[in-house]
């Protein structure tokens, strides 16, 4: 009797881990399909994304942090002239021209650090030796644990845009040179007028003729900007350094944006005292270039300061206004030449997109650097610091 109990408990036992087992099958079965299913999704999604890299026009190729080719699409191939064959496992300086090859040490430092490279504008190496311009975007490839294991490489052909901006450029350049010296009359003219009416006190004629001017004044400073910066592009833009003292040119720049508006108060700090180290006329040009954006990106008015802080050894300059402000993004860019904000807010607010590049350039000459900090709705600060000369 005992014996058959046993045999019973064993086999009830049994039947237990057999339903178990059952039950694990049908789990694993589950999982298979699961299994199947994210396979043939990631197979369909690589696909796609190997369509798109395959037909895109740009060259998309992707690298090592070592900077060995690992992919090359086909219009890398035509772009560059160098077949897939040739150039996995292969360098990527060979594409990089040897003046440029420190900016792939730039380029991969901020990639390390997971920052994505965007229009970055630079010139590449084709097979046959030419040279193409390019405009590159690169961004780090990341593991599932979010390590950085290499990079891609977006590179389009801009060779044919290069050329358009050259010859507008060209044109521009000569266009604004005939323009400067009858405009130069007419401000003249228009200053000998004003003194007469001046003379003889006639209000109506002092105050067309003083819009007159100021029109007159601000073509003046937009075909100086055009001059200025065909010049910086041929390398032939002239630094004359001397020492000089900051607040009379800071006074005399004051007095003049307040000449162009009756809607803002310019108000100028603490720059008294202060001698620097320069190129004075060029660097009048950077701060009335930011007079001018204060007062632009103003549109309802407002208090524009200028402060002058020394801190040791230099003094940071700034230009603060309650204007418009400018969102993250667009920061980024302003400093590139011809970008504008595209934006509802000032879309009637004429300009070139070049004062700021300009005043970047000028800066870097004299070893700074234009900073802006900014708050939509807010207002903006530029500021940019100059070695105190003792
Ligand atoms: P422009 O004024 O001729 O467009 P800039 O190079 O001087 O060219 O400025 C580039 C862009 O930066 C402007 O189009 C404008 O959108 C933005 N910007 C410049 N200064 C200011 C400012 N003080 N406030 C708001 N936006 C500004």
């Amino acid at each position: 009797m005992e014996e058959i109990q046993k045999l019973k408990d064993k086999l009830a036992h049994l039947e237990k881990e057999n339903s178990a087992l059952k039950q694990r099958v049908i789990d694993l079965e589950r999982s298979e399909v699961e299994l199947k299913e994210t396979t043939k999704s990631m197979e369909e999604k690589s696909a796609t994304l190997s369509a798109i890299v395959m037909s895109s026009d740009d060259a998309i190729v992707s690298k090592t942090l070592e900077g060995i080719i690992t992919s090359w699409n086909s219009s890398a191939e035509r772009i560059f002239g160098y077949k897939e064959t040739e150039m996995i496992g292969q360098p990527i300086l060979k594409i990089i021209p040897e003046d440029r090859k420190d900016e792939e040490v730039e380029i991969l430092s901020k990639l390390r650090q997971g920052i994505r490279v965007e229009h970055f504008e630079t010139r590449r190496l084709k097979k046959n030796g030419q040279f193409l311009d390019v405009s590159l975007t690169i961004s780090p490839v990341r593991d599932t644990a979010g390590t950085i294991i290499g990079l891609s490489k977006i590179a389009r052909d801009i060779t044919e845009r290069k050329l358009e901006e050259q010859r507008k450029h060209n044109f521009v350049a000569m266009v604004s040179h005939e323009l400067k010296t009858p405009l130069t009359a007419i401000t003249a003219y228009l200053q000998i007028l004003l003194q007469a009416s001046k003379k003889d006190n006639h209000s109506f004629y002092i105050a067309t003729l003083t819009r007159a001017e100021v029109q007159a004044k601000k073509m003046i400073t937009m075909i100086k900007d055009f001059l200025t910066l065909a010049r910086l592009e041929e390398g032939k833009i002239q630094i004359n350094k001397d020492k000089f003292e900051l607040h009379p040119m800071m006074r005399e720049l004051t007095e003049d944006a307040q000449f162009l508006t009756n809607k803002h108060v310019i108000e100028l700090n603490s720059c008294d005292g202060i001698w620097v180290y320069g190129d004075p006329e060029k660097l009048s040009h950077v701060i009335m270039n930011l007079l001018n954006n204060a007062i632009k990106y103003s549109p309802e008015g407002g208090a524009i300061t200028i402060h002058c802080d020394k801190q040791g050894d230099h003094v940071q300059i700034s230009v603060q206004d309650e204007g418009v402000g400018i969102n993250p993004a667009d920061q980024k860019r302003l400093f590139e030449r011809f970008y504008r904000v595209n934006s509802d807010k000032i879309k009637t607010v004429s300009g070139f997109g070049i004062g700021l590049y300009l005043a970047s350039e000028i800066l870097r000459f004299h070893d700074s650097k234009i900073e802006v900090k900014s708050q939509e709705g807010i207002g903006s600060t530029f500021s940019f610091s100059l070695n105190i000369h003792q």
